[in-house]
């Protein structure tokens, strides 16, 4: 298969060529060429299929060409070493799990999947050297790539996050690793850090200089395996007897969890539609409704993973349907939320489900409560477990909500990180010494 970028001028690129460079030539981020639709026996059985084979079936379909069935195979069941379990919580409402991985966020999915594929790569390529991982982080990404490349031979990682920005407990998830993985804190917010990572693909001596990779949701292997999930979501619903009217929701960001979900729908997935649910930084919403896509600077909100004022994966959604606003909003609604709206909805589920939100999934389970029509079923994705963010939910909820172990592992570790500013010359000087 063959990748080619969202602004059409860089050249066609393989899988491994897409993975290894992150964003095109062109600034433009990988599309596959082609999405091949899952036959229908695929579908009529999916429900008695595992989470791990359903993954292979869609992973085939994308990774297929490339990466020998064997080899795809194992890096799939590695990856998926935890479950994503669709759990009831209102009438009608479902959530879709996601942080019953290692750093207890959605982005373990991904970032496991692409550490497994890039050591692929470079072990059969057996050229040595070091490949470095550049990944900026609005808060869960750096843990989970981080932890998804921990101890990865041939991989060094460079984790960006804005200081000050990200909760303690998210932060040490990244910092106090050590190994092959370095924490850069950046004076600035989310979307200067990015910035420096386009920046740093985008400078010729620096490539020169060593060889660079991201890891952020752009990544095709980070963001095409989210798919995964969403057929197993449907599977579990189907299983339930609730699967004929289905809508997803999902608490977006930077648009690359949603933009897996489409990939899913355009692979024959029978969702219904989507609703892309945000806090404060409304710009996909505003884009609904006017079709125009005006970035803004990104907003600190209590969804802080989704703070994002230029989400990178809008330019995928874009050329999935060729720009087409009526079909765009045909399939997809938007929902925008306060912090005063998405903490009276934590508190409000609690009080009536007992189901502890994060703020993240509070902006999902809030739009389907406003969105969902007679005779659908909705699904959220709970984004990341509440205890990641516990000193806002419990301040919240009035609560002390338990930390699970694998959580309270990394508070013990000892903080290392570099201090940055957003200038890139200082970053470059930075990667120069390295
Ligand atoms: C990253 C993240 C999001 C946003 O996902 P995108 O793919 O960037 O839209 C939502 N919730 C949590 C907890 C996250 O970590």
């Amino acid at each position: 298969m063959k990748y080619y970028s969202t602004n059409h001028t860089a050249p066609l690129a393989s899988l491994e060529e897409a993975v290894v460079k992150g964003l095109a030539g062109d600034r433009g981020l990988y599309m596959p060429e082609n999405i091949k639709p899952l036959p229908k026996e695929f579908f009529d059985n999916i429900d008695k299929m595992s989470f791990q084979e359903i993954a292979y079936a869609v992973a085939d379909s994308f990774f297929g060409e490339d990466v020998d069935a064997e080899s795809l195979k194992r890096i799939v069941y590695d990856t998926l070493a935890f479950d994503c379990p669709v759990v009831p919580v209102s009438e009608n409402i479902y959530t879709l799990e996601l942080f019953h991985g290692p750093t207890l966020a959605f982005k373990d999915v991904g970032a496991r999947f692409m550490a497994r594929l890039l050591q692929y790569f470079i072990k059969k390529e057996n050229k040595g050297g070091l490949v470095n991982v550049l990944v900026a982080t609005s808060g869960d990404t750096g843990s989970a790539v981080a932890n998804g490349f921990l101890g990865v031979d041939g991989i060094h990682v460079y984790v960006l996050y804005p200081k000050g920005k990200v909760s303690p407990i998210q932060e040490c998830q990244f910092t106090t690793l050590g190994k092959n993985i370095t924490a850069i804190e950046v004076d600035g917010v989310f979307d200067d850090c990015q910035a420096l990572v386009k920046s740093a693909f985008m400078d010729e001596e620096l490539n020169k200089h060593m060889r660079l990779t991201s890891a952020n949701s752009i990544n095709v292997a980070r963001f095409l395996p989210q798919a995964f999930y969403y057929f197993y979501a449907y599977a579990q619903l189907k299983k339930l007897g609730k699967a004929d009217n289905m809508v997803m929701c999902v608490p977006s960001g930077n648009f690359g969890n949603i933009c897996a979900a489409l990939f899913g729908h355009q692979m024959g997935l029978p969702i219904k539609r989507f609703v892309a649910a945000n806090n404060a930084n409304d710009i996909f919403f505003k884009y609904l409704q006017t079709g125009k896509y005006e970035p803004q600077p990104s907003k600190a909100t209590l969804a802080n993973a989704m703070d994002v004022g230029d989400p990178s994966n809008f330019a995928r959604i874009y050329e999935l349907y060729q720009g087409d606003h009526a079909v765009i909003t045909s399939l997809i609604s938007g929902a925008t939320f306060s912090d005063e709206q998405i903490a009276d909805t934590m508190r409000e589920c609690y009080k009536d489900t007992k189901y502890v939100l994060d703020p993240h999934g509070a902006c999902g389970y809030q739009a389907l409560k406003n969105l969902l029509l007679a005779g659908e079923v909705g699904v959220f994705c709970e984004t990341a477990h509440p205890a990641k963010f516990k000193e806002k939910v419990d301040a919240i909820l009035s609560a002390d909500i338990e930390i699970p172990q694998r959580l309270q592992k990394f508070m013990k570790g000892t903080k290392q990180s570099v201090e940055m500013t957003k200038r890139f010359d200082d970053f470059k000087t930075f990667l120069l010494k390295e």
